[in-house]
């Protein structure tokens, strides 16, 4: 089976990562949960957008390599190559962030992939399928051209998308519950990257 996946917030967790940022700055209060929509709301709430706005550069280009994967990411790789199934990343990120320095984004989310996606030295997925296009209509031409039989992402407008490819099962990835049956009736939904790997199974 040839599986698609996405990057951002279904591979990688920024969660950790924004919290301890955020504390670094000195923006959010110490007792803040230590989740990325937790650090945006309290500085949104606070009336300070910019900060958040260029905190997200920081966080995607300086300091991506601190950024963890989600638990599961590295035996679900594992486990698929040794299956037999085909794997690439196809994500869509600007090149450069929208406020602050113009660190290059996709070539910071490559390096994470090279550092943080292999065993051994071996890469998890060949870098020839590592896919980091510019726009949401680049990632799914690429969903389509790669010949998805799957594709996993955490955000339900992608998998919904009228130009997302009929030939490929849209799965969300949703490991906090925030998306109801309206996501559910069009997409598989799993909570986890074993929950994944235990649906491919059987
Ligand atoms: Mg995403």
């Amino acid at each position: 089976m040839r599986i698609g996946l996405d990057f951002d917030n279904t591979i990688v967790s920024y969660d950790v990562l924004f919290h301890k940022v955020a504390l670094e700055q000195g923006v959010i209060p110490p007792d803040t949960p230590a989740n990325k929509l937790a650090v945006r709301d309290h500085l949104r709430a606070t009336g300070r957008e910019p900060v958040w706005t260029e905190m997200q550069g920081t966080v995607y280009g300086a300091r991506m390599d601190e950024a963890l994967a989600y638990p599961g990411v590295i035996e679900f790789l594992q486990w698929a190559g040794q299956a037999g199934h085909d794997l690439a990343i196809i994500s869509h990120k600007t090149r450069h962030p929208f406020l602050g320095p113009q660190y290059d984004l996709h070539a910071a989310a490559r390096a994470w992939v090279e550092h943080h996606l292999c065993v051994a030295g071996q890469p998890l997925i060949p870098p020839a399928q590592v896919f980091f296009e510019l726009t949401k209509e680049a990632k799914l031409a690429r969903i389509a051209s790669f010949g998805c039989d799957l594709f996993l992402d955490d955000l339900p407008e992608i998998l919904l998308a009228p130009g997302f490819p009929s030939a490929t099962r849209p799965v969300l990835f949703d490991p906090e519950g925030h998306h109801g049956a309206d996501a559910v009736l069009a997409a598989r939904q799993v909570r986890s990257w074993h929950e994944l790997a235990k649906w491919l199974e059987t």
